[in-house]
Order: structure tokens, then sequence, then C-alpha cells
């Protein structure tokens, strides 16, 4: 198959030939369709196997086919990643395949001023790529509003629990609408990682590459 069988928006398709993407890779041949249905993914794909474009593909065409006001600070899909380098590689990719959609994206992590993060924040954002603890430090603040995330992705969860993260990411799970779609990532699917994401999923489409 070709991106082309894909029913992704045309910005999409143009983002993709300006980067000369013909074929979709196993994950996004898999993931994407079952994503753009709107069902909950269970992903076991390393690094390199395109996982980012998986899921960053289908939530812009979502964005760009239903555009929305977005109501201060308020956050429409929530990407949580490890650490701060995935963040900024993951914003990139969103950049990247976004060129030719109307959105606002943030990264934030911590280690950094809070002062640009919390600017941007007000006006509302479409994508917010966050590493748990600095996105727990700019909620408890007051600065990001969780409450309408329709989609959250987790995307290394197994390196997110070897990192220690597992209180945050309840905390933050904790804090968002129940109805929402989730895309939970990992590079292995052990037990402890299969226990997590069953408790977090609803009735979910397993892809594995
Ligand atoms: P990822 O696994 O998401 O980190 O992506 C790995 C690399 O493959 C990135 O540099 C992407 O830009 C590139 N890539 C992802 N999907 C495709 C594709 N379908 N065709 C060509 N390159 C791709």
């Amino acid at each position: 198959i070709t991106f082309h069988d894909l029913p992704l928006a045309e910005p999409l398709h143009r983002a993709l030939g300006d980067h000369d993407y013909q074929t979709p890779s196993p994950i996004q041949a898999q993931a994407i369709p079952v994503i753009l249905e709107g069902r909950d993914l269970l992903g076991s794909a390393q690094t390199g196997t395109g996982k980012t474009a998986a899921f960053a593909l289908p939530i812009l065409h979502r964005i760009h086919t239903r555009p929305r006001e977005l109501k201060p600070r308020e956050v429409r899909a929530l990407v949580l990643v490890p650490t701060r380098e995935l963040a900024v590689q993951v914003d990139r990719s969103f950049e990247k395949y976004g060129t030719y959609v109307d959105f606002r994206a943030l990264v934030v992590y911590g280690g950094v001023g809070f002062e640009n993060q919390i600017q941007t924040l007000n006006k509302g954002v479409e994508v917010l790529v966050a590493t748990p603890g600095r996105l727990l430090d700019l909620h408890s603040q007051g600065c990001v509003d969780l409450s309408n995330v329709k989609v959250l992705v987790l995307d290394e969860a197994d390196r997110m629990l070897d990192m220690g993260f597992l209180p945050d990411m309840r905390r933050i799970i904790s804090l968002l609408p129940k109805e929402r779609q989730t895309l939970f990532l990992s590079a292995t699917l052990g037990h402890t990682i299969q226990s997590l994401a069953k408790s977090i999923l609803t009735d979910p489409v397993t892809v594995s590459v």
C-alpha cells in the first residue's frame, strides 16, 4: 500500500510528499486506520519503526478536519514521553507532518524556564508534548487545563515505567476526561506493561511490529 491508500487529509499527503515518504511502515499501515476510527491502541514498536508518524498523522488529521476554538490553557492532544530528547523529537515530527495544518503545538520539559511555556499554554494548544514531572508542575500552578483532552498518547511507556514515572502517569490520567482516545506505545510488552495498559485502555486494538 501507499500513503494514498490511507484516508488522511490532503495537507498531510502534501507534507509526506515534501519528505518523499511513499510507503507507510508496518506500524503506520496497521495503526493509522485504527486510530482514525477512534479506537484505543496498544502498540509495541521500537524507535526507528516510524511509530511517531503512526500517531502524529491521525491526530493531525483530526485537528485539520475538526477545527475547534480552544479555551485558554486547553489541550486537545497530550503526548507523554519519558525524556526531554524524545519530547523535542516528537514535537519536531508534529511540526514536520503538520506543516500545512493550522494548529499550535508546544513541548514542555523540566530544567528550563516556565515563562515561554506558560505564555503559549495560555492561548490553548492542540498538541502538548510533555514529560510527566513538568506537566504536573504546570498543572499544579494552574497553567494547563487537562479536562478537555481528547487523545492521550503514552510514548515509550516502558521507559517511563523504568524511570519511575508510574505515580506521575497515574496522577495525570486521573486529571483527564474518562471519555477520550488513548494510544499506548511501548518497545516491550512484558507483564507489568500489559497490566498497566489494561488498566488505562478501553477495548484496545493491539498492533505489534
Ligand atoms: P520514528 O520511529 O518515529 O522515530 O521514525 C524513524 C525515522 O523514520 C524518522 O526519521 C522518520 O522521519 C522516518 N520515517 C517515518 N516513517 C517513514 C516512512 N513511511 N517513510 C520514510 N521514512 C519514514
